[in-house]
This record gives structure tokens, C-alpha cells and sequence, in this order.
């Protein structure tokens, strides 16, 4: 019978993801004894995030050349229909990362700071005892780790594994939204890499992934990632996605696997959840949710990264005063009262606009009509600049164009 062990420490991180490695190299640096720990046994695998950032995320955090996989300047917009539209710039906009890379790196900071990572351990529960936190790991073989610390931080992503799912909201709307995505790592000839090299491609349009939409990102030389995304819609009958990433790499790059030169190096996925207005409990006395766990990732294109990173810049240092004021959980709970506010401060009124118009645009996407009420939104942009379109995706400053988009983004007209 495998036998069980404990560990203590000021701060336990559970999940090595871009919210919970940032958090923990952060802490170490300031000196914190803090314990970070993932399910994976391999912070390399399992890299299911696309992971496009615009340039100012990676000056912003300070991101190394080592996590990015490539840079892009360019927008490429296929469909709706047969239009295809691109925005280029002469400087390079964005970097599309080693989400992989990414998680090593962090993991590899907290350590050279003094922190301690575990790979390899679930978390299963998590309570009080007195003023601490006592969290239960399980290894693959099945033994129990037992961890007791002052706080413990869930930044499981989607998986919620400590805090739990909101409580079912009292108007659906306030609910969490889904998103499921499915992407491949494709290696590809000189000549089809070249045609997909500097520029985020998306394919949108009900002909392509109805209520959602289609990617081709340059990776790394000769490395090209081709996914579909799309909302979860409980009132329709959804194609497999299996179904659409196949459909998008036959007529995107040829006739299938091989045929035309791709070779499929991975094959992931996963889901997105966010509630629209951010109003769940934040904290659980001294547990306290980071990240995807605390609806950060945003629908539009569902994009997460750089907003979990932004929560753990806000939750660092309010982290690092709790930890001199010690006292039962309704202190603790007192102690990071700020946290759910700078948070929402942090990634402005704009998150939450954006969250309505993707659910709205995402949802609203299947059929003639709301191809056209697209394609209309499209032809609107296509003088701006690549920096405006920037400043619209990733800034989500629809008021800029917005008067007249939004109304249709938005759904208001037809
Ligand atoms: C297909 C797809 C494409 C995406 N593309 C982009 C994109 O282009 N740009 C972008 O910004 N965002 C993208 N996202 C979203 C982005 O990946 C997430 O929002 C972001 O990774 C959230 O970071 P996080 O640290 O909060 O959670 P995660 O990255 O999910 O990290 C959570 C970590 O916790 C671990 N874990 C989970 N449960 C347990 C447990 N019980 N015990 C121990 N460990 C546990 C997991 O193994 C994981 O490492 C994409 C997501 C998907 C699914």
C-alpha cells in the first residue's frame, strides 16, 4: 500500500497553467516559501492553448524569447462566403507562444527563486484546520500527499478543481458560458508554411464552424497550428468538432493527411468557461481562485492567457501582505477583500463588453443572415489599419468603429 506524506509552506499553487506558474514565481521572488503543483507529469504536454498574444502582453509581463514559437504582423480573415480579407503592418504585432515552453519556463522561474514544484499530483480536496489549509494531492500511484499551508490558491483553469463551479445563477445569463476548441500541431512543407507564416488566419462563417470559428497560426518554422472553436449551444444539435478540423484542414491545406506534404504532431483540445459578469466568490476563506478559476478568459476569442497573467499581477501582492496578518478564515477573508475589485478594475469595462457581444456573435452565427450581418461588419473595417484591428480584438475597442458595428455585433439590427 503506497504510503502518505506531508509538506508545509506559506502559499500551495495548485496548477502550473500561465495564472498559477506566474503567481508562484512571483512569490518566490519576494521570498515566499511557496509550493507549486500540477496534475501533469509534464508541463511540455498536453499544450492545448493556440496561445496568440498581441506584443504588449509579452513587453507587459516580460515574457523570454525562449516561450515564443513565432511572431505575426498580419490579419488574415477567410469567409464569411468567398472573401477573404488580410491587414498587414510593418512591425510585428504579436507572438504566437510555446504555450508548453511557456509553463516550463514559469515552473523553472519559481524554483531558481527558492519556490518548490511538484509535477505528477491531483488535487482532490481542500479544507480548513484552525487557521490553515489542508489540501489533499494524489500521485499516479495512487498515495496521498497532504499539504498544509497559510493559503492555498486554486489555479486549475476550467477544472475549478478546489473552488467549484458558481452556483447555478439565478438568470441563465449570468451562468457559464462554454467554449470548446479542438486544434492540431501540423508539420508542413516550406512552401504551404510560407503561405501561413507571419499572420493569425481565421476562417469565419456558419460554412466553416458554425457558432464559432476556424484558426491556422504559425507555430515555429515548418509548424503550423489549425484549430476550431466554437459555443456550446444546448438549444442546437452542434457537428462534431472531430468533424469540422478535418473539413477546415482539406480545404484550407489539401486533400488530408499526407496528401498534400501536413504530418499531424499533436493532436489537443479543451474548454473555455466563463461567467460574462465575473460575480462569483473570488475566495473561500485562505482558498482563493486564480485565473480560468475565476472566469478571467475571455469569449471573444477565447483567449485567456494574457488575462490570467493579469490576475496574478493583481492577486501577488495583496497575497504577500495577507501572509503578515495572520488570524482565523473571516480575517483571511477580509485580508484579500480588494482582490475581486482590482480585478475587475484590471481587465476593465471592456472584458465584460466583449464577453456579450462574442456570446451574442458566436451564438447568433449559423445561416445566411447572420453571414451577411458579418460579412457587412467585415467590409466596414477592411480601410483600417492591422493596429486598428488590433486595438479591436485584443483592446476590445468596438467604440471605435463600433457606432455602427456594434449595433450589428451586437445583434440589435439585422
Ligand atoms: C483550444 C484552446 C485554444 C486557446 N487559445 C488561446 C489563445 O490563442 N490565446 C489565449 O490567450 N488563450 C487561449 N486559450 C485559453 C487559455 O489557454 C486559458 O484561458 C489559459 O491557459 C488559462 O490559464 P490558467 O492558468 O488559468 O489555467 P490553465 O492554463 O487551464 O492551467 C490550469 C492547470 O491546472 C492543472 N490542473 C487542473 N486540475 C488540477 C488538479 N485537480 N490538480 C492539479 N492540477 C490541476 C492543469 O493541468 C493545468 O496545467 C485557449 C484555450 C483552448 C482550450
Amino acid at each position: 500500500m503506497p504510503s502518505d506524506t506531508s509538506l508545509h509552506c506559506q502559499v500551495l499553487v495548485v496548477g502550473a497553467g500561465p495564472a498559477g506558474g506566474d503567481l508562484a514565481r512571483r512569490l518566490a521572488q519576494q521570498g515566499v516559501d511557496v509550493v507549486l503543483v500540477d496534475r501533469l507529469a509534464d508541463l511540455g504536454r498536453s499544450a492545448f492553448s493556440s496561445a496568440a498574444l498581441p506584443m504588449e502582453t509579452v513587453n507587459a509581463f516580460g515574457l523570454p524569447a525562449e516561450v515564443v514559437g513565432s511572431r505575426w504582423r498580419e490579419w488574415q480573415l477567410i469567409g464569411p462566403g468567398a472573401a477573404t480579407r488580410c491587414w498587414a503592418a510593418s512591425r510585428p504585432l504579436g507572438v504566437v507562444l510555446d504555450f508548453g515552453a511557456l509553463r516550463r519556463w514559469q515552473a523553472d522561474q519559481c524554483r531558481r527563486w527558492g519556490g518548490r514544484v511538484h509535477l505528477g499530483l491531483q488535487a482532490c480536496s481542500c479544507q480548513a484546520e484552525g487557521e490553515r489549509m489542508v489540501t489533499l494531492l494524489r500521485r499516479s500511484d495512487g498515495s496521498l500527499l497532504r499539504v498544509s499551508s497559510d493559503w492555498t490558491v486554486d489555479a486549475s483553469g476550467q477544472a475549478r478543481a478546489l473552488l467549484g463551479d458558481p452556483p447555478p445563477a439565478g438568470r441563465p445569463r449570468d451562468g457559464l458560458v462554454r467554449a470548446a476548441g479542438l486544434e492540431w500541431l501540423l508539420r508542413v512543407s516550406p512552401s504551404c508554411w510560407a503561405r501561413w507564416a507571419d499572420r493569425l488566419s481565421f476562417c469565419l462563417g456558419s460554412d466553416w464552424v458554425p457558432q464559432g470559428y476556424g484558426w491556422i497560426f504559425p507555430m515555429a518554422p515548418g509548424v503550423l497550428k489549425l484549430g476550431v472553436c466554437r459555443l456550446v449551444d444546448p438549444q442546437r444539435r452542434q457537428p462534431p468538432l472531430g468533424g469540422l478540423i478535418t473539413d477546415l484542414g482539406r480545404r484550407l491545406l489539401g486533400a488530408g493527411a499526407r496528401a498534400d506534404g501536413f504530418d499531424v504532431l499533436d493532436r489537443h483540445g479543451g474548454l473555455v468557461r466563463s461567467t460574462i459578469r465575473r460575480r462569483e466568490a473570488h475566495q473561500r476563506g485562505r482558498l482563493v481562485g486564480l485565473g480560468d478559476v475565476v472566469s478571467t478568459a475571455n469569449l471573444l476569442g477565447g483567449e485567456g492567457i494574457r488575462h490570467a497573467l493579469t490576475s496574478s499581477a493583481v492577486l501577488a501582492p495583496l497575497l504577500e501582505r495577507a501572509l503578515t496578518s495572520p488570524g482565523g478564515q473571516a480575517s483571511a477573508q477580509r485580508a484579500l477583500v480588494d482582490y475581486a475589485p482590482q480585478l475587475r478594475r484590471a481587465l476593465g469595462w471592456r472584458w465584460e463588453l466583449s464577453g456579450r457581444v462574442a456570446r451574442r456573435t458566436w451564438l447568433g452565427l449559423h445561416g445566411q443572415g447572420a453571414d451577411g450581418r458579418l460579412d457587412q461588419v467585415l467590409r466596414g473595417l477592411e480601410r483600417r489599419r492591422a493596429e486598428d484591428l488590433s486595438a479591436l480584438l485584443f483592446g476590445y475597442r468596438f467604440e471605435r468603429y463600433g457606432l455602427r458595428a456594434m449595433p450589428y455585433l451586437l445583434g440589435w439590427r439585422s
